[in-house]
């Protein structure tokens, strides 16, 4: 549990399981515990909670329920995706097509698909640190039977162009197969995976105040893919293995209560960064890595002077929690700052605060109060 005083600016790395997730969750692992494939009425009653969290999520996505698989979370969901549907296509078109600036686990999944003899074409941001949608459609030939591209970005909040981009190579390219990691996206900026042309869209359950460990896949009906595991029949066959369905049942509420108020969290959410942005900027040598039209919930920035890491330990100690980048690298740099063309002393002093809605201007202020410490104790000694 975490203390009254703790400031938790970190969001974009995971996020609180909500009162509705818990106690959904709690009556499912008490009572409700259940195998959905068990034939007797107590299976039966898991698997109709399953399904009605199925729908909850299908509705936050615009989709049909049955087009929603679950998953233990987003990198399973983007190995899945990756794998899943250029091994669909066989050896007849062995081009794929992703982006620099990926989560790790995208990056991964192709890595793989590399090591596997494909040939992966990495799009990277123009010298103005834009993806464009006509660099994606260019790349795209009648060998290419992948194109995978995220939503916003997990450590900057640049919002791709991915509707363009998948519009233009569908146009061209009909059979090209389109994913999408949309976890930074998710009830956070408006889509739906048809509003995208995404025939596979990845999200996260701990990203939107669920727990970890459980995610899900939109995909289209009719979108071959090759699942990673062989066993039971669960998820179709393509994701085998016993559903747990406290994570399901707890993902279902927790979005379904986000939904119910998702333009006030957002009209919140830009406050509490437009405050942020206008507090920094009365700090010495401080840099405003995001874009302006990037997500709300998300605000990268850099401190001359101060490392990283040093800035993420003496906030640590007064217990504010932010992050040096993308949480999943743990201190290790991705690269995906300079691939934004944010040059590599300012990406070795970058902050990443993230924002939730429960996030407060009293925090902001006490952010900012004490990066200026840190700028007073530790850029002057020095
Ligand atoms: N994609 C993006 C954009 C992410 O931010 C994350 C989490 N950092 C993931 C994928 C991986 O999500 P999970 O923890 O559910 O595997």
């Amino acid at each position: 549990m975490v203390s009254k005083m703790t400031i938790y600016l970190d969001s974009a790395a995971t996020t609180c399981p909500s009162e509705a997730c818990v106690s959904a969750m709690t009556a499912m692992l008490r009572i409700q515990y259940g195998n959905p494939s068990s034939l007797h009425r107590f299976g039966l009653d898991a698997q109709l909670l399953a399904e009605q969290a199925r729908k909850q999520i299908a509705a936050a996505l615009g989709c049909e329920a049955s087009a929603v698989m679950f998953t233990s979370g987003a990198t399973e969901s983007n190995h899945l995706a990756v794998l899943g549907a250029a091994h669909a296509y066989g050896r007849r078109k062995r081009r794929v097509v992703t982006t620099t600036v990926e989560h790790a686990s995208v990056r991964g999944a192709f890595d793989l698909l590399e090591a596997e003899g494909y040939e992966v074409v990495r799009i990277a941001p123009d010298q103005d640190g834009r993806l464009t949608a006509d660099a994606i459609a260019a790349a795209v030939d009648e060998q290419t039977c992948l194109v995978s591209m995220m939503l916003v970005n997990n450590e900057t909040g640049h919002i791709l162009p991915v509707q363009q981009a998948f519009a233009a190579v569908k146009r061209e390219h009909p059979d090209v197969i389109t994913h999408c990691d949309a976890v930074q996206g998710f009830l956070k900026i408006p889509f739906t995976p048809e509003k995208l042309h995404a025939d596979l869209l990845t999200v996260s359950g701990h990203k939107v105040h669920a727990c970890k460990g459980i995610g899900a896949l939109y995909h289209k009906k009719g979108i071959r893919l090759i699942g990673l595991m062989k066993g039971g029949e669960q998820e179709g066959g393509l994701r085998p293995g016993t559903e747990s369905v406290p994570l399901i049942v707890g993902f279902g509420a927790a979005v379904s209560e986000l939904r119910a108020n998702l333009a006030s969290r957002a009209e919140t959410v830009s406050g509490l960064r437009a405050e942020c942005i206008r507090q920094l900027s009365e700090l010495d040598g401080v840099t405003i890595n995001s874009p302006a039209d990037g997500s709300p919930y998300i605000l990268s920035f850099s401190v001359k002077g101060l490392r990283s890491e040093t800035m993420l330990h003496f906030l640590s100690d007064r217990e504010i929690y932010v992050s040096s980048g993308s949480a999943c690298s743990k201190g290790k740099q991705s690269g995906v700052l300079e691939q934004f063309r944010i040059k590599p002393d300012l990406a070795d002093s970058t902050l990443r605060v993230s924002f939730c809605a429960e996030n407060t201007a009293v925090e902001i202020a006490a952010l900012c109060a004490a990066l200026r410490d840190a700028q007073e104790k530790l850029v002057h000694k020095r």
